[in-house]
C-alpha cells in the first residue's frame, strides 16, 4: 500500500504530462504510430465492436459502396483513432485525420470534403467540439453528399451546390451526450468502446513489446496491465518507462519484480492510481471527512484545476468505486479509505460500482 504521507509532498503538475494521463503527452512522440494495429485481426479486445464492424465492412465492400458513417465513443486512449485507420485499410481507401477544434470555419470543412476521393474515410476526433456553423455544412454532406456554399454577402449573396464523392465520416468523441441530436442521428453505425480488462491489456503490452523488441515476461506484462487504468495508451507509455528501469537496474527483461520496482518509483500504485489521485482522495478524507465536497472547493484545496480532476482522476476513481458523485458533492467511499489506509468504518458512503462510459455520456 502507498503511504498517505507521500500525498502531502505533492506538487501540481501539468495534467497532460502525467504518465497516467489517457490523453497524448509530449513523450509519446511517434510511438503511437508504430504501435497502431493496421488490420482488424490485430486489434485486441472490443470483441463486439470488431464483430459488428467486420460485418458492415464486408457488406459495404460486396455492394461496392462506402461504409456508412461511424460514430465511436468512449474515454481517450482506447483505440478510436486506431479503428478509423483500420476501417480505411480494410475498405482499401485513404484516411484523412482531423479534429473538431481544428475545423474552425465552414470553408475549412469544405476544403477537406472536396479533397476526398471516392470512398475515403474522414476521421474527426472530438467531433462534439465542432462549431454550429461547421455542423450545418456537415449535415447535407453526410446525408446527400453535397455542399451548400454561400457566395457573397448581403442581398447579392447566393448559394451554390457542389457534389461530393461518396465518403465515410468516422467521428470520435469522449462525450456522446454533448453531440447535437441532428448530428448524432446522421451516423448509421454507433459503437461504444469500453475500458480494457487486464488480460486484454496484457496482450496489447506483449504485442507492443514484440514490435519494440523489448524482452517482456508474462508476469511483468500482467503487472503492468493491472496498473494501466484499462487504457492501451497508458499501457504502451508505461511499457517504455519500465524498460528504462529494466535496462538500468535489472537484466533488461521486463518481469514482475522490475515492473513493481519501476512503477513504485514512478508512484503509480498497484491499482494504477498516481500521486494526484491519492492526493485528491486524501484531501477528501482528511480535509472534508470523506465529503460531500464540491469539485471547485476540492480543486482549490489541492491546487489543481477542476477540469483535470473531473476529466482525468474522477472517471477512473469512480470506475474503481472509490469516489461517488452525489447531488451535494463528491464523496470518498469505504474503498478509498481502505486503499489509503484509513479506518473503513469512518467512511460515510458505501462503495458503488459506476460505469465509466455511462458517466462520460451523462456529462
Ligand atoms: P483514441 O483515439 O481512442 O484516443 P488511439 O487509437 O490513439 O486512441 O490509441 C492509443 C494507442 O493505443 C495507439 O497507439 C494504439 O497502439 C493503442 N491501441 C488502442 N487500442 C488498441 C487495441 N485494441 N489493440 C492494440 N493496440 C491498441
Amino acid at each position: 500500500m502507498i503511504q498517505t504521507g507521500d500525498a502531502a509532498n505533492y506538487e501540481p503538475q501539468d495534467a497532460y504530462e502525467r504518465l497516467s494521463s489517457p490523453e497524448v503527452i509530449a513523450q509519446d512522440g511517434d510511438l503511437e504510430l508504430s504501435l497502431r494495429p493496421k488490420e482488424l485481426k490485430d486489434y485486441i479486445g472490443q470483441e463486439q465492436v470488431k464483430e459488428n464492424l467486420a460485418v458492415y465492412i464486408e457488406a459495404a465492400r460486396r455492394r461496392g459502396e462506402p461504409l456508412d458513417h461511424v460514430l465511436l465513443y468512449g474515454p481517450p486512449g482506447l483505440g478510436k483513432t486506431t479503428l478509423s485507420g483500420i476501417i480505411a485499410h480494410e475498405m482499401g481507401v485513404n484516411l484523412r485525420v482531423t479534429s473538431g477544434p481544428a475545423i474552425e470555419k465552414p470553408g475549412d470543412l469544405a476544403a477537406l470534403l472536396t479533397n476526398l476521393g471516392r470512398g475515403d474515410v474522414l476521421f474527426v476526433d472530438e467531433i462534439h467540439r465542432l462549431s454550429r456553423a461547421v455542423e450545418e455544412i456537415l449535415y447535407p454532406a453526410m446525408e446527400d453528399r453535397v455542399l451548400d456554399i454561400m457566395i457573397g454577402k448581403g442581398p447579392s449573396a447566393r448559394s451554390i451546390r457542389v457534389d461530393l464523392q461518396p465518403f465515410t465520416l468516422v467521428g470520435a468523441t469522449t462525450r456522446a451526450g454533448q453531440l447535437t441530436p441532428p448530428l448524432r442521428d446522421r451516423f448509421g453505425i454507433v459503437q461504444r468502446l469500453e475500458l480494457y480488462t487486464p488480460e486484454q491489456l496484457c496482450d496489447i503490452i506483449r504485442r507492443s513489446a514484440m514490435i519494440l523488441d523489448i524482452p517482456c515476461e508474462a508476469d511483468g506484462a500482467m503487472e503492468l496491465a493491472k496498473r494501466s487504468r484499462g487504457t492501451p495508451r497508458i499501457a504502451n507509455r508505461l511499457l517504455r518507462r519500465v524498460r528504462d528501469f529494466a535496462d538500468v537496474m535489472g537484466s533488461g527483461v521486463i518481469d514482475e519484480r522490475t515492473t513493481k520496482l519501476a512503477l513504485n518509483r514512478l508512484e503509480i500504485d498497484e491499482l494504477g492510481l498516481d500521486k494526484l489521485d491519492r492526493r485528491m482522495l486524501d484531501m477528501m478524507i482528511r480535509g472534508y471527512h470523506g465529503g460531500p465536497v464540491g469539485l471547485e472547493t476540492l480543486a482549490s484545496a489541492i491546487g489543481e484545476e477542476a477540469v483535470t480532476l473531473e476529466d482525468v482522476c474522477e472517471p477512473y476513481l469512480m470506475q474503481l468505486g472509490m469516489l461517488a458523485r452525489t447531488p451535494r458533492g463528491r464523496c470518498a467511499t469505504g474503498l478509498a479509505y481502505a486503499h489509503l489506509g484509513y479506518p473503513v468504518e469512518d467512511a460515510q458512503v458505501k462503495p458503488k460500482q459506476f460505469s465509466l462510459t455511462d458517466m462520460l455520456e451523462d456529462t
